[in-house]
């Protein structure tokens, strides 16, 4: 572990105590690990990443406020509201046509909670965290996400001192559409990079 990647956040009690209980449901057969994936996917879904989309649709509709996004991403997330626990430290990665960014860490699971919510299983997972460092349009094929083979494709390894957020391009076809509805068609792995947003495949 270097001075630049610092992890090590001891567990509150109440984190220890949730572990725990988990593996004793799972252990008793009294829950599984998907219905508990599938509700710490609903708070993921629900309850932070829409954070994220309202910074991304004003970026989208606001030039100067994508600059102030890009150069100073806590500001900007401040500006909206959101801020807090594990965010203070953020930088914003634009995509463009000829980039392509992706959000990993790849020593354990830090991730920009107060745009992002709590981060998904998977970004949490070794293979992830492996995989997309070293075959990262593997892992984007994977997810659904083809890319051009003149795109760049660029990972940040998110840590304690800094965490990611990328602000996806505006999709084609959406110029008539108001800032809350262009924040409805950003989903989390589009602010993580292993998804792009779609017209007609809101979050
Ligand atoms: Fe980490």
């Amino acid at each position: 572990m270097t001075e630049q990647h610092r992890h090590a956040r001891p567990k509150s009690p109440q984190e220890l105590r949730a572990a725990a209980l988990e593996t004793v449901l799972i252990e008793k057969g009294l829950a599984s690990t998907d219905a508990i994936d599938a509700l710490v996917d609903a708070f993921e879904q629900e309850i932070g990443p829409q954070n994220g989309a309202r910074m991304v649709a004003r970026a989208w509709v606001d030039p100067a406020y994508r600059e102030r996004l890009l150069r100073d991403a806590a500001g900007a997330a401040a500006e909206l509201g959101f801020g807090g626990a594990e965010g203070d430290h953020m930088r914003a990665v634009e995509n463009t046509p000829d980039v392509h960014n992706v959000i990993v860490c790849t020593l354990c699971s830090c991730y920009p909670w107060p745009v992002l919510g709590i981060p998904p299983v998977w970004y949490k997972s070794p293979p992830y965290r492996a995989r997309v460092v070293r075959e990262p349009r593997a892992v984007l094929t994977e997810f659904g996400l083809e890319l051009g083979p003149d795109v760049e494709v660029r990972v940040w390894d998110s840590s304690a001192e800094l965490r990611y957020i990328v602000l996806p391009m505006r999709p084609e076809g959406t110029d008539g559409m108001s800032e809350e509805e262009l924040a409805e068609l950003v989903t989390r792995d589009c602010m993580i990079g292993v998804a792009v947003p779609r017209v007609g495949a809101a979050a």
